[in-house]
């Protein structure tokens, strides 16, 4: 018999209600005991009395689901008490002392999927739309919810389940092959074009999910620091008037317009023999190397200066805005005059253009991410090695193997999709995915 789990399903702290859940077959038996309910219809709420050896222990509303119909597929309680930390804990307490064990993490979940009430897709999904820190995941994580990685998934293995079934035919009526063989061939070239798309479209847009990584550079004293102080609302960076005080990588986390961005101040660039700064300088180099955009400090009250054109020669092949600053003091802007922004960190003047041009610059990276729909670097990964499998076949197409050999490839192609799916699966995968969620989910 399947253990009875049980878990507060809301956060740790008071809140007015707290949700626990338990799940398995002796969760309707367990709270019948303590509500001393008796004839109950299911998914129909009870306001009722909790009672523990004769005592009151909260008054609450309580539903009651009869597998399958619940959201982990099992005989599953859900009951509201008041959000008390000790009062919550005592409710738990008791269920836990009447035959159930504690829940482990995402384990209502884990036995949703393996109830087959959800895919794995959707369960990743549903981790996401918890742990969703803009707009834009959120409403591709709802949407994988619905199923629409599972479709396009679905429809891949359609393709090549039908490419397989081709090479079966010829394989056993050999007649005709030449004609075949140029269906085989085509099928299998528009689905390699269809999935490496997918992998561009998806490791571009896998940062959605994450946040797209925004850097900002610029010489010491530019004001470096007071602009992400500004970006961020709020006194997270070091701000000083001595050259070189940002020596290591500082991080913060913005929103812009429901995008999320994961901003990190550098050190200044220069030319030094301070060797702590030495090592600051180095590791800015290596920030600018894994962001998506630069945004070059410049500062308008000196102008475009020698140590300027140094930084500049560093990110120019980079995707960056020049970001002239302290226009209150002075407008000596004689580089980047177009594509430049005009800003005061200080006073906070021109923030709102500088919000708008970095959501232009990253346009792209939101489009591929609103359309790729692959939302973790597990899905990702399984993508690359289906495209590398069908590559495989084609290859294998030039260089005349016979048609058995290539069905090979095709045959771990359609293995992997099922990973991805969750068709097929671990013991290890479903304790990775699900060790990330939280108890009681
Ligand atoms: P960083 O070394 O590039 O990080 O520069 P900071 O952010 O530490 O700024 C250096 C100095 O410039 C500080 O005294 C800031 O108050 C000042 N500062 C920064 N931005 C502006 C601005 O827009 N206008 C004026 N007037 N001063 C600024």
């Amino acid at each position: 018999m399947q253990d009875t789990i049980a878990a507060i399903s809301t956060p740790k702290g008071t809140g007015a209600i707290a949700v626990i859940r338990i799940d398995g077959e002796k969760s309707h038996e367990i709270a019948k005991k303590l509500t001393k309910l008796d004839k109950i219809e299911y998914r129909r709420v009870y306001y009722t009395t909790l009672w523990y050896n004769n005592e009151i222990l909260d008054d609450v509303n309580i539903v009651f689901y009869k597998t399958p119909n619940s959201y982990t597929g099992n005989d599953l309680v859900e009951i509201y008490c008041h959000g008390g930390i000790l009062i919550t804990h005592k409710v738990l307490d008791v269920i836990l002392n009447s035959g159930a064990r504690l829940a482990e993490r995402g384990e209502f979940t884990k036995r949703a999927f393996l109830n087959g009430k959800l895919s794995l897709i959707q369960a990743e999904a549903i981790y996401q739309i918890i742990e969703a820190k803009s707009e834009l995941s959120l409403k591709i994580s709802l949407e994988n919810l619905k199923g629409r990685l599972g479709e396009e998934i679905k429809s891949y293995r359609e393709k090549l389940m039908r490419i397989l079934a081709e090479i079966e035919v010829s394989i056993d009526y050999p007649d005709d092959i030449d004609s075949d063989i140029d269906m085989i061939l085509k099928g299998l070239n528009e689905i390699y074009e269809t999935i490496k798309e997918k992998v561009e479209k998806s490791k571009k847009g896998l940062h959605l999910s994450s946040g797209i990584i925004l850097t900002i550079v610029g010489k010491p004293n530019s004001g470096k620091s007071t602009l992400l102080n500004r970006l961020l609302y709020e006194d997270r960076a070091i701000v000083t008037d001595v050259p070189g005080t940002t020596r290591d990588v500082i991080k913060g986390e913005i929103d812009i317009k429901g995008v999320h961005f994961i901003i990190a101040d550098t050190a200044g660039i220069r030319k030094t023999d301070d060797m702590i700064e030495k090592i600051g300088i180095e590791r800015s180099l290596k920030e600018i190397k894994k962001s998506d955009l630069i945004l070059f400090v410049l500062d308008a009250s000196t102008g475009f200066t020698n140590e300027d054109e140094y930084i500049y020669e560093k990110i120019k092949d980079y995707n960056f805005i020049p970001v002239w600053n302290k226009c209150d003091l002075g407008k000596k802007i004689e580089r980047f005059q177009k594509e430049s922004v005009q800003i005061s960190a200080l006073s906070g003047e021109g923030l709102r253009n500088l919000e708008d041009k970095i959501l232009d610059k990253v346009k792209n990276i939101i489009e591929n991410g609103e359309s790729s729909h692959v939302t973790t670097q597990r899905q990702l990964e399984i993508l690359e090695r289906v495209k590398m499998y069908i590559k495989s076949a084609l290859d294998n197409f030039d260089f005349g193997y016979e048609l058995d050999i290539i069905s090979i490839d095709i045959r771990k192609a359609l293995e992997e999709l099922d990973l991805l799916s969750g068709k097929k699966f671990s013991e290890d995968l479903l304790d990775t995915i699900f060790s990330n969620f939280c108890v009681g989910k």
